[in-house]
């Protein structure tokens, strides 16, 4: 059970609901986030929710039998919108497409990447500086100098900005420089990093785990909504399975159910989904038939000489292609309803 309490609700309203739940045996758990109060309700005898309805303190109440809540759509039908200023907001309609390298390497491979998105109209560049990678000898990233770099020179065009953050122990040294932190795949169930970035009044995409059910994703959501951050995008990027022809499997179905599920956009990320350059595009397209509110893709100058990731990264004269493909797309599937 979701209840919205109004904005003036006092201490005095909050214990006549929570001692009228109580009553009926269900916990209530106090929600503040950056637009609104809730108390969610969990697992308790049936209940006459217009008994909760009628209480002073009380704006709605809706019932939510899904495990997950807050991110529920079965109490939010509206879809979120996430701002990120400047012009720029991804969700409830239309499709923002998002790309730029796997890590962020130098300063000029940034300015050219601006430069490139730039040049698309693309508002939103990814790029890593903090590197979750399989082998401790891999390339780990430039750190928070180089994610300074990286918002220096994206700022200066108005480009927002997209990283992921490793670890909650990084998350106020990069606020100042990021628009949106990203939670990669293996980091997805990492709770106490989840309860920490609901904390933060900033954007959090929060990418599926590679093993993750859609359902484990929800709730992972709802640990940063019931912390207080509403901002929060969900992306499909790519389950193991048994099939081993491709990096991973983008689990396209998984579009149109979130969307069902939720009232948080859903981003789909072709490039780790399949992991192999010429199959990009068809998976991106695929994508936005789907329903995706948002594309996340890998991009280079010379993607044979990226440090990560260069197997599954677009040049920029691929990028430019799918970006046109994708703006048609986006405009039949806006004109078929
Ligand atoms: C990335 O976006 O470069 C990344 C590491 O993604 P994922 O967490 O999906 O593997
Ligand atoms: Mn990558």
């Amino acid at each position: 059970m979701i209840i919205t309490l109004i904005e003036e609700a006092t201490e005095a309203h909050l214990k006549k609901i929570t001692d009228t739940l109580l009553e009926y045996g269900w916990k209530a758990t106090h929600v503040q986030t950056q637009s609104a109060r809730y108390l969610v309700g969990i697992a308790g005898k049936e209940i006459d929710i217009r008994s909760i309805g009628v209480l002073p303190g009380v704006l709605d109440v809706h019932r939510v039998t899904d495990v997950f809540k807050l991110v529920s759509a079965t109490w939010k039908v509206k879809p979120t919108v996430i701002n990120l200023g400047d012009g720029v907001s991804i969700g409830g309609g239309g499709h923002t497409l998002m790309a730029g390298p796997c890590s962020i390497e130098s300063e000029e491979q940034v300015a050219t990447t601006v430069d490139f998105l730039v040049s698309q109209g693309i508002r939103v560049m990814r790029g890593g500086v903090f590197k979750p990678r399989s082998s401790p000898y891999s390339f780990r990233g430039l750190g928070l100098e180089g994610l300074k770099m990286f918002a220096r020179v994206a700022r200066d065009k108005k480009i927002k900005i997209v990283t992921e953050v490793l670890d909650a122990s990084q998350i106020a040294a990069m606020y100042d420089y990021v628009d949106m932190y990203q939670v990669g795949a293996r980091n997805s169930q990492n709770f106490t990093l989840l309860d920490e970035l609901g904390k933060v009044d900033k954007p959090v995409l929060l990418k599926r785990g590679i093993s993750g059910t859609l359902e484990e994703l929800l709730q992972s959501a709802e640990y940063i909504f019931s912390n207080g951050n509403e901002k929060i995008l969900l992306c499909e990027r790519g389950i193991r399975t048994f099939e081993k022809s491709y990096r991973n499997t983008l689990d396209l179905n998984a579009v149109p159910y979130l969307r069902e599920k939720t009232h948080l956009p859903v981003v789909v990320d072709p490039s780790h989904g399949i992991g192999v350059r010429r199959f990009v595009p068809a998976m991106t397209l695929a994508g936005i038939m789907a329903g995706a509110d948002a594309s996340l893709l890998e991009i280079h100058q010379s993607p044979e000489h990226a440090v990560s990731d260069g197997a599954q990264t677009l040049s920029f004269s691929e990028a430019a292609q799918v970006a046109r493909q994708v703006a048609a797309l986006v405009a039949l599937r806006e004109s078929i309803g």
